[in-house]
């Protein structure tokens, strides 16, 4: 593929773990300078120094992405040491609770739009004054989940949030067009990551589940969940100009999940 990143700078949230993991080193291999930003977690420092021993730069920043005044902070920071910003994958995420929308608390629903959907806002807000010069790319990780596939019970506050997600990608790419700077969101289907370690699914939804005839996660393109670097693939063609017309939709990386 050759360094079609070349001299590129390159923010990904979500970038100690799972598919920001595997997308921060593609984008790395590609010929980008990194910066991760994670909660502090001992797996962001490897993927740093993996990017390092490439002989790009790397920078962790601890930020939670729902902290509007650490990500402001964050990105300023980061700005400040690369230059101007040329891509954002917007990917941070939790699965949250698992419950019931009876059951489901106020709590638990603002947890998971607040990472997931004003984390996401928040990435894309800051990066519009550090890329609208110079135009970029900017990629979302929604999900099938909230868009073609409602996948398990139990996942209201996901599916809304993943849904939302793909709206505030469409309505970033209109305003964002006058600055060359373009946004797409990708759905994978289910990915081998450890995103299923934090989830916290509540007895009462596995008492309404209704189990499904093919296995959990099952792809008809790999008979199981696929893997992140699979989805890096995809975040690499869309931040780079590989891409060039490609603004305001949606690419589903799923191995034929939703056809099932
Ligand atoms: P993962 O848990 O392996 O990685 C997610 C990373 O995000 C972790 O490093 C975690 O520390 C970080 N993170 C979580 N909350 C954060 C916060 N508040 N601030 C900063 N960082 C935070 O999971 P993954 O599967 O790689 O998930 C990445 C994205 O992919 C998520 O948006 C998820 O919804 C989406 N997705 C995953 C799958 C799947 O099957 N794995 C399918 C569709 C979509």
């Amino acid at each position: 593929q050759g360094l079609i990143l070349a001299g590129k700078t390159a923010i990904v949230t979500g970038a100690g773990s799972g598919i920001g993991r595997a997308a921060a080193i593609k984008l790395a291999r590609a010929g980008a300078n990194v910066c991760l930003f994670d909660l502090m977690d001992d797996r962001t420092e490897d993927v740093e120094q993996e990017i390092r021993d490439m002989g790009r730069e790397a920078e962790f920043y601890d930020v939670d992405v729902s902290n509007s005044g650490r990500m402001e902070a964050a990105f300023r920071a980061a700005a400040e040491r690369f230059g101007s910003l040329d891509v954002l994958f917007a990917n941070a995420g939790i699965n949250g609770t698992l419950a019931p929308i009876e059951e489901l608390t106020p709590e638990a629903w603002d947890e998971t739009l607040s990472i997931n959907l004003r984390g996401t806002f928040l990435a894309v807000k800051n990066t519009i004054p550090h890329m609208k010069t110079n135009g970029g790319s900017i990629i979302v990780t929604s999900s099938i989940n909230g868009n073609r596939k409602y996948s398990g019970f139990g996942m209201s506050a996901y599916s809304s949030s993943k849904a939302g997600q793909v709206a505030f990608t469409k309505m970033a790419a209109l305003e964002l067009a006058r600055y060359r700077i373009r946004v797409n969101a990708i759905c994978p289907g289910a990915i081998k990551t450890n995103i299923g370690e934090n989830t916290h699914r509540t007895k009462a939804v596995d008492d309404i589940s209704i189990p499904v005839e093919y296995p959990e996660g099952s792809q008809p393109l790999e008979h199981g969940p696929g893997q992140p670097e699979q989805v890096a693939d995809l975040v690499l063609f869309l931040a780079s100009a590989q891409s060039s017309h490609i603004t305001g939709t949606e690419i589903y990386i799923d191995g034929a999940e939703t056809l099932l």
